[in-house]
């Protein structure tokens, strides 16, 4: 029934026939490990590959080079970094230029904007010739059905340029939304979930943005300024994953460990860190890296099989679902979604200060399918400005807001 699903959702952008026997691929996503630090690898059922942060200084060519190499991996699609910390940019360098910067296919994607570390100096010289700045909201198609979405960037919307040193580099984290069917995997860096002297609180927002997920790649490494309770009770993952290794900083913290064995997650960690312990029968430390594999309606974490939709607390069954293509947009934008409730589905369009643009009218497609398209224009009929604007789709029991980009 999923894969049907999926053939109509990709069948509408004319790619058609060729999805029924892709989806008896897997999604992958690895995230390897690279001590105290984050790397991960998507690849998409069609081999569409995004490597997302590579780790410290060193990690590059130690860890995941060699990785790249056991995978066959002489290219990829995308390189993308969280933001521009050491441990997650360090060895970025290192993997562009063992590649060549002509085996990076698409674009190197980041926050824009700069950083004064020599890490970065090295990282920005690399990635110089297809670098890129993503866009909040934009969603880069993987193949076979895998979409990953930006839903933050420089704050998400609550900070004000320049997003330099002015802010902590947590509170800047380009934050990602993978979406493969009915599953949904986030992973968002550092990104700040408090407010204090250092920190902004932008996982609340987020969270909003991305609701019930499957598996969530923990912010900060489990520190206590992160995994907000906004944020994990929203997102309510199945399972957690924590990349970790030595450090002085007390990660994985006890409080964000036992808040997400609260809500229900079972914890994978890379390595046993220096803070707090996951309860026993709550998840494990796997002292290495960590593979998840998607195929229809199941997922794989190391060799556990977690079933969607009917596991734990999060029923993805139950969720209302949105898709956007294409986003970026210039002539219209389409929107795909389930309908749970057809009579009492709404779609609206806002900008980002809340002012109504547009509604849209939902006309139904094959079974438990919703097709809507806006020509980009208000209520009044004219042209709006290029820029973010958002959509609300709500029925009576759940709501989804994601930005859409105007060109
Ligand atoms: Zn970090």
């Amino acid at each position: 029934m999923r894969i049907g699903k999926i053939s109509l959702v990709v069948g509408f952008v004319g790619i058609g026939l060729m999805v029924a026997s892709s989806c008896q691929a897997d999604l992958e996503i690895h995230i390897l490990d690279v001590g105290q630090g984050d790397c991960t690898l998507i690849i998409s059922p069609t081999g569409g590959t995004f490597l997302f942060d590579a780790g410290w200084n060193g990690k590059g060519d130690g860890v995941v080079c060699p990785y790249l190499d056991d995978l066959g991996l002489t290219a990829l699609d995308y390189i993308g970094c969280s933001h521009y910390h050491a441990d997650h940019i360090g060895g970025i360098d290192e993997v562009i230029n063992y590649l060549g910067i002509d085996s990076i296919r698409v674009a190197v994607l980041d926050r824009g904007w700069s950083y004064t570390t020599a890490t970065y100096d090295d990282y920005a010289a690399a990635a110089a010739p297809k670098r890129q700045t993503i866009l909040d909201g934009q969603v880069i198609d993987l193949g076979g059905g895998v979409t990953v979405t930006c839903v933050a960037v420089n704050g998400n919307g609550q900070l004000s340029p320049p997003y330099d040193d002015t802010y902590n580099e947590n509170d800047l984290c380009v934050a990602l939304l993978v979406e493969y069917g009915e599953f949904d995997f986030f992973v968002a860096g550092d990104l700040s979930g408090v407010n204090s002297s250092y920190y902004h609180d932008i996982e609340t927002s987020v969270a909003a943005e991305v609701g019930d997920i499957e598996i969530y790649r923990v912010d900060h490494h489990g520190s206590a300024s992160n995994s907000n309770v906004n944020l994990v009770s929203t997102l309510q993952p199945e399972v957690s994953i924590i990349s970790v290794g030595d450090n002085s900083y007390g990660h994985p913290t006890q409080t964000v460990i036992d808040r997400l064995v609260a809500y229900g997650t079972y914890i994978y960690q890379t390595e046993l860190g220096s803070g707090g312990t996951i309860p026993s029968g709550h998840g494990e430390v796997v002292n290495g890296h960590i593979l998840i594999r998607v195929n229809g309606g199941q997922y794989v974490v190391n060799g556990d099989v977690y079933s969607l939709g009917s596991s734990g607390i999060a029923r993805s069954d139950d969720a209302l679902k949105l898709r956007i293509f294409p986003n970026p947009f210039e002539a219209c934008v389409h929107f795909e979604s389930n309908l749970r409730q057809p009579d009492a589905l709404e779609v609206a369009i806002y900008t980002v200060e809340g002012r109504l643009v547009q509604l849209i009218e939902p006309s139904t497609g094959r079974t438990g399918t919703a097709i809507m398209t806006w020509d980009g224009r208000t209520r009044g009929g004219g042209e709006v400005s290029p820029g973010i604007y958002i959509i609300r789709l709500s029925d009576d029991s759940h709501v989804i807001s994601r930005k859409i980009v105007k060109r």
